[in-house]
Order: C-alpha cells, then sequence, then structure tokens
C-alpha cells in the first residue's frame, strides 16, 4: 500500500530524464512533460546549456532551485537535481509550483507590508514636518498681523472720543468690529494649534464663579435687546459663589455659544442656564446649558459643525469663520466633558456639557480689590512715572496717546532697551513697559540686566512686557527674565491701566514691608 502512494507521489511530482554529453535526451519517463528521445534538452528549456559545464569542470552533482517553465500556457516552478553517471547525465525534475507560488505570496505580502509600512512612515515624518510648518507659520503670521492690528484698534478707540459725527461714529464702529472679528479669528487659529500641538492646558484656579456668570448675563442681554430677542439666564439657588476651574477656557466656550445663539436666532429668546445637582461639599457637576429659538441645525449637519471651517450655511451668509464650535468641542473634551447638542431645524438648537468643578472653601470676596482702590484715592495728586520700551513709532505715538487720555501718570520712551537702561540711570521710574522685540537690545536681555543691578531702588521696579507674540514659550522666557506682566497685543487699554496700578500698588507694598523682596515673582 505504501509502495503504491508513493509511486502515485513521486510519479505525479518526478520526472527522471537521461541525457548524453551532446545534451541529446536518451530517455524520459514523462511522468511530468511529454519529451522526444533523441532531441535536444535544450529546445526544452534553455536552461540546460548550462549542464554542459557538469563534463567540463568535472563536477559530478548539481542542484538548479526554483527554475521557471512555460508549458502550454503554464507556468511550473521545478527543482532540478543533476549528475554525472558514465558518460551520460542524469536529471530528476521535482514539481514545487504549489510549494514556491505559497512562498511567493508570502514573500510578496511581507514585501508589500514592509514597503506599506516605510511608506506610512515617510507619510507620517512629511506629516509632522508640515504640520510643525504649518504652527511655525502660523505663529509668525498671527505675531506679524496683530502689531498693525494693535495700532489699528487703539486709534480707532481715540478716534471715537474725538469730535466725530453719528454717520463717522458708525462707519468706526464697523471697522472696529471688523477688526476685533480679525483678532477673534487669529485668536482661535493659534488656540487650535495648541491643542493639536498638546500644549494647551486647562489650569483650574479659584474665582468669583456666580459674577463671571452674571457678567456674561448682563453682556449677552444687551446683544439680545439689540436683535430685538428675549434673554433668560438661570443661575442655579444651590450653586456656591466661588468654584474653582478654568474661568479662561469656560468664558471661551460660553462666549462662543452664546454668540452663535444670537447670532443664528432671528425672533424668540436665548438661554444660558448654569446648574447643578450635587450638593457635594468638595467637587460638584456644573451643567451649562445654553439654547435658542433659531433657525436650528439639519440633522444630517449636525455631526460636522464641529469639524475646522465648517459652515451650515454658504460661507458669508452669518459671518464667521467656523472654527469657534471646533475649539469649543476641543475645550470640553480637554476639561473631560462631553458636549450635546439637540437642534430641530426651523425652531432651535441647545448646547450643552457638564464640568466637574472644585467648591472654594473660602465663599467670601477678596477685601484687597477694595484697599487697593482706597489706596490708589490717597495716592492721588503725586503722578507716577513710567518708562515705555518700544521702537515702532506708531505703537509709541498709540500708546502716548493712550496716557495723554488716561492723565493719570507720565510717561517717558526709550526706543530699544539699551536706552531704557541709559534712562533708568537718569530718572527716578516706578514701573517700565516694554516690547520684547527691539533693535540694539531686546525686552528680554533688557529685563535680565535691569534685575541684575546693584542699586534696589532700581532692580525691582515692575516691568510689563507688551508683545504681539502670544506664545507660551515666549510667556515663559519673560517670566524668567524677571518680567512681572505679560500683555499681548493688540492692546487692552483697560487691561493694561488696571495692571499697571495693581503692580504699582503690590510694588509699593512690598517695597515698605519686605524691602529685599525681588518683584519678580508673578507674571501673569
Ligand atoms: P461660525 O463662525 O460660522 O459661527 P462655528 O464653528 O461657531 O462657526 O459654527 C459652525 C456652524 O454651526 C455655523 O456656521 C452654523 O451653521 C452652525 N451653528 C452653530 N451654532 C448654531 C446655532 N446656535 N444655531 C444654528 N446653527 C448653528
Amino acid at each position: 500500500m505504501l509502495n503504491t502512494l508513493r509511486e502515485e507521489f513521486i510519479n505525479a511530482t518526478t520526472q527522471f530524464i537521461i541525457v548524453d554529453r551532446s545534451l541529446t535526451i536518451l530517455e524520459s519517463d514523462n511522468c511530468l512533460f511529454t519529451l522526444e528521445t533523441g532531441a535536444s534538452i535544450t529546445d526544452f528549456h534553455p536552461f540546460f546549456y548550462s549542464l554542459e559545464s557538469l563534463f567540463e569542470e568535472d563536477e559530478k552533482e548539481q542542484k538548479f532551485f526554483c527554475i521557471q517553465i512555460e508549458v502550454l500556457g503554464k507556468t511550473y516552478f521545478i527543482d532540478i537535481k543533476s549528475y554525472v553517471k558514465q558518460d551520460s547525465i542524469v536529471l530528476i525534475l521535482q514539481d514545487l509550483t504549489d510549494h514556491y507560488k505559497s512562498v511567493h505570496q508570502i514573500k510578496q505580502v511581507r514585501n508589500e507590508s514592509v514597503i506599506n509600512f516605510n511608506v506610512a512612515q515617510e507619510i507620517n515624518q512629511q506629516l509632522e514636518v508640515q504640520s510643525q510648518f504649518k504652527n511655525k507659520f502660523l505663529a509668525n503670521v498671527s505675531h506679524e498681523i496683530r502689531t498693525p492690528l494693535n495700532s489699528v484698534l487703539g486709534f480707532l478707540s481715540i478716534l471715537e472720543n474725538t469730535d466725530v459725527n453719528r454717520e463717522q461714529l458708525d462707519l468706526i464702529a464697523i471697522i472696529k468690529n471688523s477688526s476685533e472679528n480679525l483678532v477673534t479669528i487669529l485668536e482661535d487659529l493659534m488656540d487650535l494649534t495648541k491643542i493639536e500641538e498638546g500644549r494647551l492646558d486647562i489650569n483650574n484656579k479659584r474665582f468669583y464663579f456666580k459674577e463671571f456668570i452674571q457678567r456674561l448675563g448682563s453682556i449677552y442681554t444687551l446683544s439680545a435687546q439689540n436683535k430685538r430677542l428675549d434673554f433668560v439666564y438661570e443661575y442655579g439657588d444651590n450653586l456656591p459663589n466661588f468654584l474653582v476651574g478654568d474661568q479662561l477656557r469656560l468664558n471661551q466656550i460660553l462666549v462662543n455659544l452664546l454668540e452663535n445663539a444670537i447670532k443664528y436666532t432671528h425672533k424668540g429668546c436665548v438661554e444660558l442656564k448654569v446648574s447643578t445637582k450635587s450638593q457635594n461639599a468638595r467637587r460638584i457637576p456644573v451643567t451649562f446649558e445654553v439654547k435658542d429659538t433659531g433657525v436650528g441645525i439639519p440633522n444630517d449637519k449636525i455631526q460636522t459643525i464641529f469639524d475646522n471651517f465648517s459652515q451650515v450655511e454658504p460661507r458669508g451668509l452669518f459671518g464667521g469663520s467656523g472654527l469657534g464650535l471646533s475649539i469649543v468641542k476641543q475645550l470640553t473634551d480637554l476639561m473631560d466633558s462631553e458636549l450635546e447638542v439637540e437642534s430641530v431645524e426651523g425652531e432651535g438648537s441647545s448646547f450643552k456639557f457638564t464640568i466637574q468643578m472644585g467648591v472654594s472653601h473660602n465663599q467670601k470676596k477678596d477685601k484687597k480689590k477694595d484697599k487697593e482702590k482706597k489706596k490708589k484715592n490717597k495716592n492721588k495728586g503725586k503722578k507716577p512715572r513710567i518708562l515705555l520700551g518700544e521702537d515702532i513709532e506708531v505703537n509709541q505715538l498709540l500708546i502716548m496717546r493712550l496716557f495723554a487720555d488716561h492723565g493719570e501718570y507720565s510717561l517717558d520712551i526709550a526706543k530699544h532697551g539699551e536706552q531704557v537702561l541709559e534712562f533708568l540711570d537718569k530718572h527716578p521710574y516706578d514701573l517700565i513697559i516694554m516690547d520684547i522685540t527691539m533693535p540694539v537690545m531686546d525686552g528680554l536681555d533688557c529685563a535680565n540686566t535691569i534685575r541684575q543691578l546693584p542699586n534696589k531702588k532700581v532692580n525691582k521696579i515692575p516691568i510689563i512686557a507688551l508683545t504681539a507674540n502670544t506664545s507660551e514659550e515666549q510667556q515663559e522666557e519673560a517670566k524668567e527674565a524677571g518680567m512681572n506682566a505679560y500683555l499681548t497685543k493688540p492692546l487692552d487699554s483697560e487691561l493694561l491701566f488696571s495692571t499697571i496700578d495693581r503692580l504699582l500698588n503690590r510694588y509699593k507694598r512690598k517695597d515698605k514691608t519686605t524691602p529685599t523682596q525681588s518683584a519678580t515673582d508673578v507674571v501673569e
């Protein structure tokens, strides 16, 4: 039985051939291929010419692997064993077509997966380079646009307080609005880049939550009134006054949702509801809901509204950039919250999310601010002297104008860091405002030098950085250089003066109580 099986197997896979020195076929069992005796084996396949060497080099035996042979349109892969026996050569052909095909396939799959992996790696590297370029490009463009925008917005504020008529005021309002939109777009783009790079952190701090929500309530009551809409605002009775959370990012989320609610509603009302279900003493889930009776969002578009630059309506119809909701979604994700949307086309929309917030154990208002106010009144009559380091003329002019209108400080201007040091040597100053990018000596080097000066009165002067660069790296560098506050352009004049007041008061306090303490401890 075994013998029969072996014979069947060998017959189906192996052929024996005998050829003479001139490669003429003497015998063939024709188990695989039909070969005629008397013909040359090289007619069957040119490969067999290589057998001549068997006699020439006196080689007795040779093996050839995976020889591809086409016979009657079919491809075979065979191994050939040959050896010399007296004056003839014995050839044993073994058909291994199935075996080689499967090996070939495996190899092919392996090669393809290696190639795919390499291609994917290459694409990833290219994407990374592209993304780094995009982020750098955005940061630079944002910086370059912010600088001229700073003067546009600043001079517009000054212009609207001059003797202009109603029509001119309306035009100023339009330019101001467009410029502010541009600032928002720049900020949105910067935030998206930061989120993408994983550089945007959630910064939880204690803040007066109730006042924050009330302020949003009053701002949007006014906006709603301007569009003849009702604004309903609810603050849960069981919510504490002070909570711990990221006020800046929460504000960004709510402002985006409220702006949209008002923009996409033409009649009816907009609601802002803040509530909690829990009375837990340490952490509570706070639910925010912004609801409107506006145009609504078609069902098939609800999933796409969170994509960058996505807008349901034709571009330009309602203004906006299509970035707002994308940021809202990413910020709520960062806060471990899920943004829920419900909307019915033609009836309205609701955006809702819940975040975990800490309950501050101190629920009392800071008395510090009131004290600072009193102190400020006391100091009236004596004008603090401020030194500005700024190289761009139009920015110098703008700040000069703002200080002239404000009237409570006297201002000197230096064109670069080295001139700031010269001025400090000659006159007593109470505070320095400094651009970071300046010729001759930049703001960081200048601040560093000031902090190293031996004169204790000078080396502790509060320094405010005023720059168009919004990057956290530069903010960190400013802090390391000893700057006490970091304000970005376009300049918010209210923020500038409140920062000056605060730093002047803090500096005076420190000067009295701890004369050796450096003024470099806080950068906001
Ligand atoms: P935009 O700057 O266009 O408002 P957003 O990212 O904030 O960009 O919103 C994306 C799109 O989602 C909007 O263009 C609008 O079509 C739709 N949308 C957002 N909020 C509302 C809303 N409250 N009611 C109706 N549609 C909305």
